[in-house]
């Protein structure tokens, strides 16, 4: 949501369901999030295509240096996704077969998929209702002899507060391993997310904060942790790719995956990096348009995200009927969605179910709102009227 800009967002034009309805005069609200490009970034894909080097390479190493300057942290080790991240830092944090982890089953899948990909246990647990995260006493509860990592799920890319169980983890060598998926940009106190010293796991998928097409990162807590993502990450190659291609052989040192992330995909996050001041600027006020637009709406329940620290992915309200709510909206041409139908509930995952009220509760209330930088105050009041509208049919 920008008063000026320099250069126009690129709109995509792709059709998706969503378009099926058409909402023609607010095309913004069709969408239930959307990528926001600067401009910088089809000239910079251009350019490593003609540069032949499409792998991990040079340019991944510059985006590495320069989230890691954005961050304040040492090091990054860029990856293919959100899940990859997830994955090599639950293997760094010694997470396998027989190891419980615990999760909120209020998370996108992919947290729990990157857990069974380690060979590890899920442990399923609740979230607070006014967040959607989970608190440093449901954690506490679920811990047991077998736990080896807590993975709490940053919501809506709200920090979350481990101060006072911190030292208890660490002495039972449980490690903080963070989604922050939806947390780029956000605060801890006075720090950012991923400079926090827990091992921490961002995404830059096509609608996070700042996108790369595809891609993520690890924010090892060592330099050794580093390098042992490194390693993880390239099938479990230590030479260089220059160092291989001048070379007759090349040693495989262990386990590993093909999580490189590709220049092609670090070309686009260097673009949007450059500019994030925008998007730092334009998703907080955005949720800010939100929340006082909705002020005073009988029976909506505003998702609260501590918008002092943070950079919101989206934005999430609680509201009683929600199936009604949702098909009204929808048929009014406005894209809600629903993040996340929880994990406990799912087939794959009925192993590891056990009952969670209040996530089975607010699972059944919450809906997100059209939440892109795209969006205009003018597009927020038609979202509200349209969800007073709907709420009180
Ligand atoms: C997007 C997301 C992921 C996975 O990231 P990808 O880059 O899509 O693999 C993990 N957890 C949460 C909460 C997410 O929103």
């Amino acid at each position: 949501m920008h008063a000026s800009r320099s250069a126009e967002p690129y709109t995509p034009t792709a059709q998706t369901e969503e378009d099926v309805v058409t909402s023609p005069s607010r095309p913004h609200v069709r969408r239930n999030a959307s990528p926001y490009l600067f401009g910088g970034e089809a000239a910079a894909v251009a350019q490593v295509l003609e540069s032949g080097q499409y792998g991990h390479s040079d340019v991944t190493e510059e985006f590495e240096r320069r989230v890691a300057d954005f961050l304040g942290v040492p090091e990054v080790v860029a990856v293919v996704s959100g899940t990859a991240a997830l994955h090599l830092a639950l293997l760094a944090a010694g997470a396998g077969p027989g190891d419980e982890v615990i999760v909120p089953s209020m998370t996108f899948c992919a947290t729990v998929q990157a857990i069974l990909a380690a060979g590890a246990i899920p442990v399923f647990v609740d979230v607070a209702p006014a967040t959607l995260c989970v608190t440093d006493q449901l954690v506490t509860d679920a811990v047991t002899e077998r736990t080896r990592a807590v993975l709490p799920v940053l919501f809506g890319g709200r920090a979350i507060d481990f101060s006072r169980i911190r030292t208890e983890l660490t002495a039972r060598g449980v490690v903080i391993v963070e989604d922050a998926a939806h947390a780029f940009g956000s605060r801890h106190g006075a720090r950012k997310v991923g400079a926090t010293g827990d091992l921490s796991c961002f995404s830059f998928g096509p609608i996070k904060n700042l996108t790369c097409g595809q891609g993520g990162a690890v924010i090892p807590r060592t330099p050794q942790e580093a390098e042992t993502i490194r390693l993880l990450r390239t099938l479990g190659i230590r030479q260089s790719q220059a160092d291989r291609i001048r070379s007759t052989n090349y040693s495989v040192d262990r386990i590993g995956q093909r999580y490189t992330m590709s220049a092609l995909n670090a070309a686009i996050g260097l673009a949007q990096l450059s500019r994030f001041e925008e998007i730092e600027a334009a998703r907080p006020q955005l949720w800010r348009t939100y929340r006082d637009a909705l002020a005073g709406t009988d029976g909506v329940a505003l998702v609260d995200l501590d918008i002092e620290h943070t950079v919101p992915f989206n934005c999430v309200v609680r509201v009683p009927n929600r199936e009604a709510v949702f098909a009204d909206m929808q048929a009014r041409g406005i894209g809600v969605g629903v993040h996340y139908p929880p994990n406990h509930l799912q087939q794959a995952f009925a192993a590891w179910h056990r009952p969670l009220p209040v996530t089975e509760q607010v699972a059944e209330e919450i809906m997100s709102l059209p939440f892109h930088p795209a969006m205009t105050e003018q597009d927020v009041s038609h979202v509200v009227d349209a969800l007073r509208k709907a709420v009180t049919r």
